[in-house]
Parts: structure tokens; C-alpha cells; sequence
């Protein structure tokens, strides 16, 4: 199907963002499983018991698990846990709970402080968190208790497993309760190629949400629970912001049908293996240059004005949020082939006029 943008010429949206793709048939086909009949509402039903379990099976481990609509209700609903008001968090300056998320950590934890750090290609660097601890333990400062990290990050890139040990470990050091944001969390299992656990709480964290809406699912994140305790009652901080899905099966269902036979780790691989490849036929043209590394779904690029615009004109849609002409470029399970030949062919050509 051909959609047209404003100006009448055909929208070419397959890199805008991995939000933009639709439902994969293995979602798809858990929710038409869980649509015939009745069930109990409110997540008192067989398929979110088994979707829990799922997901106990791949963290190998016995932790607790909630369905919630979607990223920014997890991230500051999780946060919001982990903290009491007059606690901060702290994370990077490019995270989404900082940039995306309209000061939702805040209202959520009834007024918990973001506090930002620096680092390179999206990860926070350690020496300015200690530093953001240590500049005042004052009474009159509000006392850091978390720290949050994106994997896979805004910027495309991943933590390996050593460098998440040492940030649980600094955290542990400070006393800091670890929060990630796993939105695409999947594409950082993929693109590393270990264990979950290995990237969870084996590295310290506490809590995860566990993005399934930008690898295939409608709609839905896991808010995932490696410290048991800390999940005290969430039950009912997601009932009052509005996120307890009475018909929850809805949500659950996509999780199974993703887990049971690997769509979720083979989803992210595609989307991956889509972004290397635009990355390796973009290498070498002039006017355009990598500028993180590709690590995961993401390309990010230095595009010279001329290619940009030439870009757009011919009807492709990215955004343009980073550094000046910087250009994000998303895979996602749908991600053809075919589209990110002709991206690069476009490219080509238009450095060449
Ligand atoms: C997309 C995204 C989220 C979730 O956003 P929602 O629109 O609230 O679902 C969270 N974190 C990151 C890094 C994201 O890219």
C-alpha cells in the first residue's frame, strides 16, 4: 500500500522509526488465539499467567512481571518504585525519560529529580555519574537513587555485558537502585549475543521494561522485576495511571506467541542485520558519514544538506533531531530488503549530482 505525504508524492516511511511498522504474524496470530471467548479481565487470565512465564523462562529467573500499554508508562511507573520524591535519577542526558517522555519520571514519582550525565554514543559515562553522587551529599540536594540506562541506546549503540557488570557494581558501590529502559532491548540480545540474564540482573539490574511494541507487538511493554521486593504494590501504581488493561489477555497474548518460537530475537536480528547493511552500503559516499557506531536497529548519519534534502524530496521520512543535518535512519522487522537497497541507491546518485 502507497501512502502519500503532504505534498502529494509517495511517503517512504520505512526508516522513520521501528514504530512505524505494523503487527507481526506471530503477535497477530496470539491475539486472534486469545479472542475467542471469554476470559477473566484485568490480567486474571490464562494467557497473562502464561506470558509471565515466558518470560520467567528467558530471564531464568523467578521475577515479577507486569503488562503495561506502553514505554513511557513503564520507564516512569518502574522509576517511580525505585525512588521516593525527594530521591533523583539519574541517567543520560539523550535518554528518553529525559527527552521523550514529558517529565512523566517526575509527576509519576511525585516529583523524583532527573539528574543528567554526559557519555559517549548514548552511554552514560561513570565518572560523571560519581561525579553528579559525590558534588554534594547535602541535605539540601535531592539524594540520587537510581540510575537508568537505555539498551539498546537513543543512539543506536549497546552495553556489553562487562560494561553493564561495572555499572551494577558502581551502583551497588553508591547504593543506587539500576532501572533499564529496554525498548529495544531485544535488538541489544541480538546484536550481543548472549543470555538475557547476562544483560539483567546477573549485571545488577533491578528492574526492566521490556519494549514489544517496536519489535512487532500493537502495543504493550513488560515492566519486568528482577528485585522482587521492589515490585511491591505496582500493581496499584499501574491501576491509578490508567494502565491496567481490563481486557490484559490483549496484552499478554503477543508476548507468547513472540517468546514461544523466537520471533522476538529473530524480529530484532532482521531489523539489526537491516541497519548493518544500510551502514556498510552508505560507507564511502561522500558527503555522508556514520556518526555512532551501528550497533543495533539504528543508523545515525552526517548528511551533507544537498543529499538530505535530495532525500527528502524523492519521498524519504527520517528524522533529523541530532547535531546539525545528523539523520536517524530505524529498522524494524519489516524492514525489506529492497528499501534499504533503493535508500542506498538514492543516496548514491544524489552525491553524485
Ligand atoms: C520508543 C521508546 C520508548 C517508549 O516510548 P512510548 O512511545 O512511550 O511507548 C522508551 N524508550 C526508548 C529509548 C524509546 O525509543
Amino acid at each position: 500500500m502507497e501512502y502519500l505525504n503532504q505534498t502529494g508524492k509517495p511517503a517512504r516511511f520505512q526508516f522513520a522509526s521501528d514504530n512505524y511498522a505494523g503487527i507481526c504474524p506471530e503477535a497477530w496470530q496470539s491475539m486472534d488465539e486469545a479472542n475467542r471467548g471469554y476470559a477473566s479481565s484485568y490480567g486474571d487470565d490464562p494467557w497473562t499467567a502464561r506470558a509471565c512465564e515466558k518470560l520467567r523462562e528467558l530471564f531464568e529467573t523467578d521475577c515479577e512481571v507486569f503488562f503495561v500499554f506502553n514505554g513511557t508508562a513503564a520507564n516512569s511507573l518502574a522509576l517511580a518504585a525505585l525512588c521516593k520524591s525527594y530521591h533523583s535519577i539519574i541517567c543520560h542526558e539523550m535518554a528518553h525519560v529525559e527527552t521523550d517522555e514529558c517529565g512523566a519520571s517526575e509527576f509519576f514519582s511525585n516529583g523524583t529529580k532527573v539528574l543528567l550525565v554526559p557519555g559517549n554514543d548514548g552511554k552514560i559515562d561513570l565518572s560523571a555519574v560519581e561525579h553528579t553522587i559525590k558534588r554534594r551529599t547535602d541535605i539540601h540536594y535531592p539524594k540520587p537513587r537510581a540510575l537508568s540506562i537505555t539498551q539498546s541506546t537513543e543512539l543506536g549503540t549497546v552495553y556489553s555485558a562487562a560494561e553493564l557488570q561495572a555499572i551494577g557494581d558502581f551502583a551497588r558501590q553508591y547504593g543506587l537502585r539500576v532501572h533499564m529502559d529496554g525498548s529495544r532491548f531485544a535488538n541489544a540480545v541480538a546484536s550481543l549475543g548472549v543470555a538475557p540474564k547476562e544483560l539483567t540482573w546477573k549485571a545488577g539490574v533491578d528492574v526492566l521494561c521490556f519494549g514489544g511494541t517496536k519489535n512487532g507487538m500493537a502495543v504493550g511493554e513488560a515492566v519486568v522485576f528482577f528485585n522482587r521486593e521492589l515490585a511491591n504494590e505496582f500493581d496499584y501504581r499501574c491501576k491509578q495511571a490508567g494502565q491496567l488493561a481490563s481486557k490484559m489477555r490483549f496484552l499478554a497474548a503477543p508476548w507468547i506467541g513472540m517468546l514461544e518460537n523466537g520471533a522476538w530475537l529473530r524480529n530484532a536480528s532482521h531489523a539489526n542485520n537491516c541497519a548493518r547493511q544500510l551502514a556498510d552500503g552508505l560507507k564511502g559516499i561522500p558527503g555522508i558519514t556514520l556518526a555512532h557506531p551501528c550497533q543495533a536497529n539504528a543508523v545515525f548519519l552526517e548528511l551533507s544538506p544537498p543529499i538530505a534534502e535530495g532525500l527528502h524530496s524523492r519521498g524519504w521520512h527520517f528524522y533529523s533531531f541530532i547535531g546539525t543535518g545528523g539523520a536517524r535512519l530505524m529498522c524494524s522487522w519489516e524492514t525489506r530488503t529492497e528499501d534499504v537497497e533503493a535508500f542506498v541507491s538514492d543516496a548514491r546518485e544524489l552525491a553524485q549530482n
